[in-house]
């Protein structure tokens, strides 16, 4: 998704409606700025705690959520558990 946008006399900038839904990102919510690898910089939620045990520990940002390390490998152990059942 490319769009053109400008930024206002104070530094805002808006993110389009599309990106606010599909990102669950609302008003007053933090993101990250941060350095984009080749240029330029990208913005994404702030994730502060891992949205299935609430962990703070180990937590990285995974299509719009938070999620922790120990949630991470407990969901692959149960999808390689449902792969031998097959
Ligand atoms: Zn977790």
């Amino acid at each position: 998704m490319k769009e053109f946008k400008k930024i206002s006399k104070s530094g805002s900038l808006s993110i389009p409606i599309k990106l606010r839904r599909e990102y669950g990102i609302n008003s007053g919510d933090a993101v990250y700025i941060e350095p984009f690898e080749g240029g330029g910089f990208k913005v994404r939620p702030y994730v502060d705690k891992c949205c299935l045990c609430s962990s703070t520990e180990n937590v990285k940002y995974v299509l719009g959520k938070g999620i922790c390390l120990d949630c991470a490998e407990k969901a692959v152990k149960l999808f390689k558990e449902a792969e031998l059942d097959e």
